[in-house]
């Protein structure tokens, strides 16, 4: 048997087998090799109630009891006690110092408890056992433990169980695995981990991490192997990434002499005062457009921190730098939005940023395209012909474009485009990135930018063919939004919030998490409210007298403009949408925000929610109303109530949800284990030195042939799209 071996060869396969492999993307033993046990279950109870004998550590099933918080008055220590109960009996347990142990085993659920045996044969216990609820609907037959024993395993052997085995069962790996392993194949991949890394983090050679991943005998070697293959992956992602970087560096770029110098000027001349964090920024990004390759930096900064600012400075640099050995003219600027609307509000700003200056600014989107100034009327802006515009583009007539994706398309050419600005990036997959930047005859300086609070380690990361800027700062002055958790009790109260701003003259938003009502025969499972539906409702029981729109991700581009556009001009009082909102959209009055079904969204998207009704001085306000009243849930949303700090937020949701939930992990192409460890901080900055010091010696990687050959069979896998 060899690695690279189809699996029909070995394995005598029937069709719902097939079926489930090739869902699995599992072909060869090497595919099978690497497809890992999402977790591992004790074959069973090693022992029952009935046999304790003193000294031994046992594994019981069964219902925890009487549970009881204690002051043991000798030691005066606190200690919780209860009646453990299987089929066979009873034995008393107690957990000292640990207060939370009642609430992680409700009394009454199924549990797993395992720990020694305490006291004497005739009254045994046992004192700080560990716990694991089962998952609901496990059945305990009697006599059970002992018979069931599945794999014929010893008694506490680990067996794996398999991700989405539907077709195939988690005993049929188990077993196609052990004759891989008896047969060696799993010896003959080479390591693509260098052996004094391994050495230097404590991992094992890929031979026996393979082995231990799947047939761990001790749980300590199944974390030791899920902690190499995260280092693994981590470091392949930082391989690539800094490759990339390395070839970067050998492009040539405009090297824009005294752009420091002129960003400074403009952010001097700036009606308001910027914040240091702009500035801070605005230097990294004009530092690195002064360098004779081009720059590649990711602006992260929370909603309303300022960013188009630090790409206003960047670009004046570049709108006031010739092209090279030229007396006329100016290097280029594109400006990429995600959608028309913003487009035209950026095209609109930069208008007024750069009204002094003898350039020209057009803007291009799907539905028409604007050329400021008008020849005909000063100071204004005038729609144009896309031809016209594509013209005066290529022959550098126009020096700044604002746009959509409308940009990207192969007719758009520029003379000399230097600097590529793109707002909202995480909306933008590298190809695209890569598109733009291929527009001019060198490659220009590449500015991305994002509200989306995304970690450190995770941006270092997923972006890690970018430096990293970040506005950690509000401009001074800003009214914090005041966030309420209101339960469904308490509705009414949220209502004559909106009410009274209603009659302020603000606009307010109305949040569901669906487009449409649920299909009915799923009406149990889904209770979530839809855009639809509440707009009719509230409509009707609740805001009569005020109008009421609706926006979400469904409708015709030009139909979501005329929304907004309406919103806009407060011709809609209450916007009742999707998150579709949560991007850019700037209505400065509006100033509630009723956000429902709110534990569905991540922290950090309900800050960026939230991040809409703070566009002025009016004081903001946001209702979270949750579906449930589950304690966890409520608690995560609680959060929200205490911070503002979008970067602190989206590090708690990395913390409780894990990366793959928030940012679509799969999207990126990395495994389960792979997001996992983005919550390792310490692993990912390690892999990252190490990959970069090893990129540096030997960026080819000649003499590292397995993580060469490592590189080459992910293809690439890991985009940020
Ligand atoms: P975002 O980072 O969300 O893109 P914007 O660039 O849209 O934020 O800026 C939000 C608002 O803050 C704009 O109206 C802008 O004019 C204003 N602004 C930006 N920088 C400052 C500053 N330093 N002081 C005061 N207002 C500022
Ligand atoms: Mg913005």
């Amino acid at each position: 048997m060899h690695v690279n071996d189809e699996l029909s060869r070995h394995f005598r396969l029937i069709a719902p087998q097939t079926s489930a492999l090739r869902r699995l993307g599992i072909r060869t033993v090497r595919d099978l090799l690497y497809h890992f046990p999402s977790r591992f279950e004790h074959a069973g109870a090693s022992s029952t109630t009935r046999t304790l004998a003193p000294g031994t550590k046992v594994t019981l099933v069964g219902e925890l009891g009487k549970l009881e918080a204690k002051k043991l008055w000798k030691s005066r220590r606190a200690a919780t006690e209860g009646l453990f109960s299987d089929a066979y009996g009873k034995v008393k347990v107690t957990w000292f110092n640990q207060p939370y142990i009642a609430k992680m085993a409700p009394q009454g659920t199924l549990i797993k408890l395992s720990g020694t045996v305490g006291g004497s044969a005739e009254r045994p216990y046992i004192s700080n056992p560990e716990i694991v609820v089962l998952p609901a609907g496990t059945v305990v037959e009697e006599g059970m433990f002992e018979k069931s024993n599945p794999l014929n395993l010893e008694p506490r052997t680990l067996f794996p169980i398999y991700p989405e085995t539907r077709g195939i069962t988690s005993k049929w790996f188990f077993h196609a695995l052990k004759r891989v392993f008896s047969e060696h194949a799993h010896t003959e991949i080479p390591d693509p981990l260098p052996s004094d890394i391994r050495a230097r983090y404590n991992l094992p050679d890929l031979a026996t991490a393979l082995i231990w991943v799947h047939t761990p005998e001790e749980e300590k070697h199944a974390i030791a192997a899920r902690k190499r293959f995260a280092f693994e992956e981590i470091f392949a992602i930082h391989i690539a990434r800094a490759q990339e970087r390395a070839e970067n560096t050998t492009l040539p770029s405009f090297r824009l002499e005294g752009a420091d110098a002129h960003a400074q000027r403009f952010l001097d001349a700036t009606p308001f005062a910027p914040t240091n964090a702009q500035r801070r920024a605005t230097e990294e990004m004009t530092a690195d457009m002064q360098k004779p390759y081009p720059g590649a930096r990711l602006l992260e900064g929370d909603v309303g921190s300022g960013k188009t600012l630090v790409a206003a400075a960047c670009a004046y640099a570049v709108v006031h730098t010739r092209p090279p050995g030229r007396t006329s003219g100016t290097l280029q600027v594109a400006y990429m939005a995600p959608t028309e609307i913003l487009a035209t509000q950026h095209f609109n700003s930069f208008i007024e940023y750069f009204r002094e200056l003898p350039i020209s600014i057009a803007l291009i989107t799907g539905s028409g395209c604007k050329k400021f100034p008008s020849k005909a009327r000063k100071g204004e802006a005038t729609d144009i012909s896309r031809t016209q515009l594509l013209k005066w583009v290529k022959n550098g007539e126009i020096a700044m474009v604002v746009g959509t994706h409308a940009l990207i398309q192969k007719s758009v050419e520029f003379q000399h485009l230097a600097l590529c600005i793109v707002d909202e990036q995480h909306r933008f997959g590298t190809k695209q990135r890569r598109a733009l930047a291929r527009k001019g005859d060198l490659t220009p300086h590449f500015l991305s930018m994002t509200a989306t609070p995304i970690p450190r380690t995770l941006a270092l990361t997923i972006y890690g063919d970018l430096d990293l800027s970040v506005l950690d700062e509000l401009p001074p002055g800003r009214a914090q939004v005041k966030t309420e958790l209101v339960l469904p009790n308490a509705r009414a109260r949220a209502y004559e919030k909106i009410r009274t701003e209603l009659e302020h003259g603000r606009q307010a938003y109305v949040i569901c998490p669906r487009i449409d009502e649920p299909d009915p025969a799923k009406i149990n499972a889904i209770q979530a409210k839809s855009v639809k539906a509440e707009a009719v409702r509230i409509k009707k029981e609740v805001f009569p007298d005020y109008e009421i729109g609706v926006l979400h991700g469904a409708l015709k581009p030009s139909e979501k403009d005329r929304v907004l556009a309406r919103f806009a001009r407060g011709e809609i009082h209450i916007l009742v949408a999707t998150s579709v909102v949560e991007v850019g959209i700037n209505v400065p009055n509006a100033t509630v925000i009723l956000i429902e079904g709110a534990e569905r969204f991540g922290l950090a998207q309900l800050h960026q929610l939230r991040g809409r009704v703070q566009r002025s001085t009016h004081q903001p306000f946001c209702f979270l109303l949750p579906e449930t009243r589950g304690t966890q849930a409520l608690q995560r949303l609680r959060a929200l109530e205490k911070s503002s700090d979008g970067f602190a937020l989206a590090e708690r949701d990395l913390e409780l949800r894990g990366a793959g939930d928030l940012y679509g992990g799969r999207q990126w192409g990395m495994s389960d284990l792979g997001m996992e460890a983005l919550q390792n901080a310490r692993l990912i900055s390690a892999a990252r030195a190490e990959a970069r010091v090893l990129i540096e010696k030997d960026p080819a990687l000649t003499t590292y042939p397995a993580l060469k050959e490592r590189m080459e069979r992910a293809g690439g896998a890991l985009h940020a799209e």
